[in-house]
This record gives C-alpha cells, sequence and structure tokens, in this order.
C-alpha cells in the first residue's frame, strides 16, 4: 500500500494533512465564522493573514494558514 505523506509536514497521514494539521484546519474552518460576525466583512485571505500575524496561535495554525493562502483556492476538501 502506497503511504501518503500530509501536505505540509510530510507525516503519514490518512486524508491531505496530518492529524495535528486536519484539527488545526477544522479549528480554523470552526473560527472563520465568529470572526467574519466580529469584524463584518472579512475576506477568507484576511482572516488568514490575521491568524499568521497573532502571535497566540500555535504553529500548526499558521502552517495551515500559510498553506491555505499559498493555495490557488485558499481551500482544501478533508
Ligand atoms: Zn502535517
Amino acid at each position: 500500500m502506497e503511504e501518503k505523506t500530509c501536505e505540509i509536514c510530510k507525516r503519514i497521514r490518512k486524508d491531505i494533512f496530518c492529524e495535528y494539521h486536519a484539527k488545526a484546519y477544522y479549528n480554523i474552518i470552526e473560527h472563520y465564522k465568529y470572526w467574519k460576525d466580529a469584524y463584518g466583512e472579512l475576506s477568507w485571505e484576511e482572516y488568514l493573514t490575521k491568524l499568521i500575524e497573532n502571535p497566540e496561535n500555535g504553529v500548526w495554525v499558521k502552517e495551515v494558514a500559510k498553506y491555505l493562502i499559498s493555495n490557488k483556492n485558499g481551500r482544501v476538501d478533508i
């Protein structure tokens, strides 16, 4: 069986990301709703940029945000 690796850290994974980056990705999706309510207008790209700039965010979240920004669609299906 061919082993697949995380798009970001190259760990063995089940989906597009490893469990750590998948968890961070789900958190990013989940929090976008609240941020959009708080800011009014907030594009997906602006949101991702804020995540990267916020020193309180963990390294997993930042890595996923950077990956999503450099990805043309900005979103992935997992
Ligand atoms: Zn990973």
